[in-house]
Parts: structure tokens; sequence; C-alpha cells
């Protein structure tokens, strides 16, 4: 076994999604978000805990959806990105649920599934405010005529994507919800069985208003808020169910004085112990974490000393410091009654939790415990 693994509690990720549930009440479906490889915990393990547990899956692209069939995923699975006129094949030969946002969009997949004798399952994307991909409201009755009429297209869904839902009181959410209403509007009274959806984590967290017919949290369903926590209601147990660990890999002990990995940017101060783990920017530990970020080992707090290699770094653990190779090392997560959160990592780095998760890569094994 790889030395650094991710580890996903599976009774933490189920818990958060039945939490979720309960917020948005039986009559709203959930959709689970597992674009970027599911936010950094691994696609396939998180779509196969999740599947009994929720209503729709939701990706970025046309692989991310051919990897969930192939590894058998049948719940419906909507391609949230634009398309390329190349990709209709593949997203209609594995079921994939298309995003039309267009006019333009909507008849290259109306003559394809024409040209072929195939039904293709479509939602259009509706801009309500984000002014990214989505058609004007103003646009839209036309489009959603073109849907409707068509023989070989089937409108499952109408969405739209929140800008500022993060933000408990905000004005362009309460625009964009409005906004939003009057197409729902329009749409039930043409065919009422489309889903009608609008809330991601920041909607279901801030703005009931925004559930509509379906939600889509993804952040939130991974343990975090997107905003200001809630420290009460239904999604006080909602809980990080993501950790990072790996072992040390070698200890020596160094002079005082002495320069730490590349540049010299940490040097001892007395003649000390320093370990190496195994783990650097090659893996998304990302290196302006150099000289800041820290571990938990034998249940201590230590700051990563010196430069983050492209494989290792190292941790300079004082003259008496306890640690030998194979120890554990938490790098995010829990060790004992010491914890190291993401947000800590995401705040040195100047970013968002989204982020750091998003960038650990595929060379470190994603396990379910
Ligand atoms: C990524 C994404 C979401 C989920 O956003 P969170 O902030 O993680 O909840 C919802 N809807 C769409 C269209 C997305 O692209």
């Amino acid at each position: 076994m790889h030395p650094t693994v991710i580890e996903i509690n599976k009774r933490i990720f189920e818990n958060n999604l039945v939490q979720v549930r309960k917020q948005i009440g039986a009559g709203v479906r959930l959709l689970l978000p597992v674009k970027a490889n599911a936010y950094g915990h691994g696609l396939i393990p998180v779509a196969q805990l999740a599947e009994p547990f929720i209503d729709y899956f939701g990706v970025a692209c046309l692989d991310e959806g051919i990897c969930l069939r192939q590894n058998g995923i049948t719940k419906p699975i909507l391609v949230f990105g634009a398309i390329d006129e190349e990709q209709i094949r593949g997203l209609v030969e594995n079921n994939l649920e298309i995003t039309i946002s267009s006019m333009y969009k909507a008849r290259l997949v109306h003559e394809f599934c024409l040209k072929y004798d195939k039904k293709c399952k479509v939602q259009i994307k509706v801009d309500t405010g984000m002014n990214r991909v989505g058609i004007r409201p103003e646009s839209f009755n036309p489009l959603l005529d073109f849907v409707l009429a068509s023989s070989v297209l089937i409108l499952t869904g109408v969405y739209s994507h929140l800008a500022m839902s993060e933000v408990t009181d905000n004005s362009v959410t309460e625009s964009q919800i409005t906004s939003f209403s009057a197409i729902v509007e329009t749409v039930k009274v043409r065919k009422p069985s489309v889903i009608c959806h609008l809330a991601n984590s920041g909607g279901v967290c801030y703005h009931p208003s925004s559930y509509f017919d379906m939600v889509r949290p993804g952040l939130l369903s991974y343990g975090y808020f997107p905003g200001e926590k809630l420290t009460t209601g239904n999604l006080v147990e909602i809980k990080s169910c993501f950790s990072l660990k790996s072992r040390v890999s070698y200890f020596k002990v160094v002079n005082k004085g002495a320069g730490i990995s590349y540049n010299h940017r940490y040097h001892t101060s007395e003649m000390t112990r320093i370990v190496t783990i195994p783990i650097g920017y090659g893996d998304g530990y990302r290196r302006g974490l150099s000289n800041s970020g820290e571990v938990i080992i034998r249940n201590k707090r230590y700051q990563i000393s010196g430069t983050i290699c492209m494989d290792m770094f190292m941790v300079d653990i004082g003259s008496n410091g306890e640690s030998y190779v194979g120890d554990e090392v938490v790098l995010i997560g829990k060790q004992g009654d010491q914890e190291l959160k993401i947000e800590e990592l995401a705040s040195k780095l100047d970013t968002i939790i989204y982020e750091v998760l998003v960038g650990f890569n595929e060379r470190i094994p994603r396990v379910v415990v």
C-alpha cells in the first residue's frame, strides 16, 4: 500500500447526505455533484457510496459521466458543462443528460438524434445572474418551445446557478430566486414533471426559498459550509469526511545551523531530528505550504521545515522529538486529540476549500474507511 492515502469516512459521508435530505424535506430531490473527482474525494468510491442516498449525479464533462456509467452507476447523470458537437454521440450513448443553453446547441442535439434514430434527455440552463453559461430569461420561451416540440429531445429539467449564495442576506440571490421562479411558472404550465432546480450548497444552507424541485449541494455534502457554519437546525451534524494521511519514511539527526531542503529556506536552531514525509506538490500538497503547513505526529503538531519538494517534505521534530520511520502522519484530519482542518490550509494558501480539495491528484489512493 502507498504510504500516503486519502481516507473517506463512510459513516460521516452518508450521514451528511441524510442530514441534507432532512433539511430539504421529502418532496425535494437531491443531486450530488461529483465533478473534479468528487471534489478530490475519488469519483468512483464516492458515487458508489452515495448512489442509494441520492436521486441524481452531476458531473462537469462527458468523460466523468462515462466513467460513472462504466463503473456501474445507473442513477440519472446530468452533465453541467456546455457541450462540444463531437461529444453528442458519447453523451447520448451513455445515457447522460445534456445541458442545453442555446438554440444552436439544442438544434445540434436534435439533428444528431434524428439522424441516428435516438432519443436524448436534456435540461435547459437559464442564466439568472451568474453571467456564465445559460440562456437569458428573455430568450427562454423560444428554446422551451423548440425542446418541447422536438420528437427526440426529452426535457427532464430546467435549472440555473447561484452566484453569491454563500452570503446569507444578499439582493443578488434574491433577484436570482425571483427570476427563476418566473421561469418555473412557465415550465410547470407546459410540462409539470420537469425538475426545476437552482440551489447549490449556499442555497441549501442559507436560502430555503431556492430549493424548488431539487438541490445540488457539493461542498456541503462532503462536509463543509461554503459560508458561515450553521450551529442550529438540521445541518449541525455536517462534518468533513476527508482525511489525508502519510507515514514517516526517513529519520536523521542534523547539526545545528543546517539548511533543510531546496534553497535552505529553513535552518536548524540546534542539533535536531528531521523526519521526511513522502508527499509533495506532485501529489497536490501545495508548495505554498513550505515553512507554514503543519502535520500531526504522535499526537503533536509540527510545522513543515523548508521547501516542499515534488514528492516529499521535511519536518524538524526537535532534539527530543519522538518519531520513527513508519509513524502515522496526519496532514488533514484527526489524530488523538489533535485536528488539522482543511480550512487552515485554504487560509494559509489564500484560497477556498474547493481548490485545496480538488488539487489532490490521482497519485494518492482513496480508501473508504
Ligand atoms: C459545482 C456545481 C454545484 C455545486 O456547488 P457547491 O458550491 O459545491 O454546492 C451546483 N451546481 C452546478 C451547476 C455546479 O457546477
